[in-house]
């Protein structure tokens, strides 16, 4: 794979030899990659600089502790990488303190929930089937066997949250924790109000940023940090860093948060993973991310507008973020979101499948396709792309039994991915 070779050449070199299998494996996903509309709203690109840090020695230390106060010895340019990191988070998003120790998403949440409650508190969370994540109660999660879990959905007219009925179900349920955060939401969260209803019954607010921590780094989604006591985030969605998490706190629970990730749910932390997070929060502090944010999201509303003209009714009626739910029931009564996944799939189109709010159909099958843009942005794609995607999406469907038809699709998709290379060393 000498693509990569040119990218780091030691290591790629090295690894060319010890194990060609894997540089193959590795080959053909990067041409999956490059030759597929990714739509999974929670995946981006990761730059070049980001990945490359990842492939380095900083992988090979122990560093159990925090800045200048490790277990082990020989820390001291490790003390460097994370400080440096907690610095640009604290730049990038004003919080009073962060860890960004946390492997992923969901040890972030597990970690502030050990911080915060005992085993049977009271945790009001939106349902999974409703846009909630795993971690926010689900039954078959950790979330939902160690803690006593009440859940709020949308409404059913609206399709959004309202916050009279979390209000109401916040008097009757009396959470001590209350997650405002979603993985499958196409409206924007109204942290104020949130805060507001946490405050009527005493409880702590944790905001879940996860899939939209890059709009509110790029001024593209209200801000949560004035209001959550808590907000934990994944660093590889709309972020576009590496794979991990971060805890931001007020100053008040910056001891409890840090001895929850360490010594009471991790080990040692992935400084290679670390040092990438620092330079995502370096990328994200340039203007250039504000702009990609802001395209992230006029690209969502390009993608909805023209999903909608080719007659698919979208969850809400359309999206102000990154992502969308097409509700496939309103145009095939009989095609689910896991086979309308599939039939993407074989156009080049990858896409999730997902729960609509009230959904008929199971989990495994669904009614739904969540769709988002921060992929296809990273790559260079505007409104204009937007338009041939939705009607490649729509051409593939209704053509869902001809083979040939779409093949004919993939090829399109393939040209216009062509025109947009995902790294510079493809083009
Ligand atoms: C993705 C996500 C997580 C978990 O992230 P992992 O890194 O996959 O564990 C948590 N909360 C929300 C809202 C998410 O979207």
């Amino acid at each position: 794979m000498n693509t990569s070779e040119s990218r780091n050449p030691s290591i790629a070199s090295k690894l060319g030899e010890v194990d060609p299998q894997i540089v193959e494996i590795t080959a053909k996903d990067l041409k999956r990659q490059q030759d597929s509309l990714m739509l999974i709203p929670s995946e981006n690109y990761a730059s070049r600089a980001v990945m490359e840090i990842q492939s380095s020695i900083l992988a090979n230390k122990y560093a159990e502790g925090y800045p200048g106060e490790r277990y082990y010895n020989g820390c001291q340019f490790m003390d460097e990488v994370e400080s440096l990191a907690i610095e640009r988070a604290k730049a990038l998003f004003g919080a009073e303190h962060i860890n960004v120790q946390p492997h992923a998403g969901s040890q972030a949440n597990m970690a502030v929930y050990h911080a915060l409650l005992e085993p049977g508190d009271t945790i009001l969370g939106m349902s999974l089937s409703q846009g909630g994540h795993l971690t926010h109660g689900a039954g078959v999660n950790f979330s939902g066997n160690y803690y006593n879990i009440a859940m709020y959905g949308v409404d059913a007219e609206t399709e959004r949250i309202d916050m009279e009925e979390i209000a109401r179900l916040a008097a009757q349920h009396r959470p001590k924790l209350i997650v405002v955060g979603a993985t499958a939401y196409p409206r924007q969260f109204d942290f104020a109000a949130w805060r507001h209803v946490a405050d009527s019954v005493g409880a702590y607010l944790l905001a879940d940023i996860a899939h939209i921590a890059g709009l509110i780094a790029g001024g593209a989604h209200p801000d949560p940090v004035p209001y959550g006591d808590v907000i934990t985030t994944t660093t590889h969605k709309t972020l576009r860093g590496p794979r991990g998490a971060m805890i931001m706190c007020k100053a008040e629970y910056a001891d409890k948060i840090d001895r929850a990730v360490f010594p009471g749910l991790q080990g040692g932390p992935f400084l290679h993973t670390i040092a990438a997070r620092a330079v995502a929060f370096k990328e994200a502090s340039a203007p250039a991310f504000k702009t990609y944010q802001a395209q992230i999201v006029k690209n969502a509303k390009a993608l909805a507008a023209r999903l909608i003209e080719n007659d698919f009714r979208l969850v809400s009626g359309g999206t102000d973020n990154h992502l969308m739910l097409i509700d496939l029931t309103s145009k095939y009564e009989k095609l689910s979101g896991r086979q309308a996944a599939d039939h993407l799939e074989d156009a080049g189109i990858i896409v999730n499948k997902n729960t609509i709010p009230f959904d008929k159909r199971k989990p495994r099958t669904t009614s739904g396709l969540r769709l988002g843009t921060p992929m296809i942005t990273t790559r260079g794609m505007k409104e204009d792309e937007m338009v041939l995607v939705a009607d490649f999406i729509a051409e593939t469907l209704e053509n869902r039994q001809k083979a040939s038809i779409k093949r004919q699709i993939r090829g399109k998709v393939k040209e216009l991915c062509a025109q947009f290379p995902i790294y510079e060393y493809l083009q």
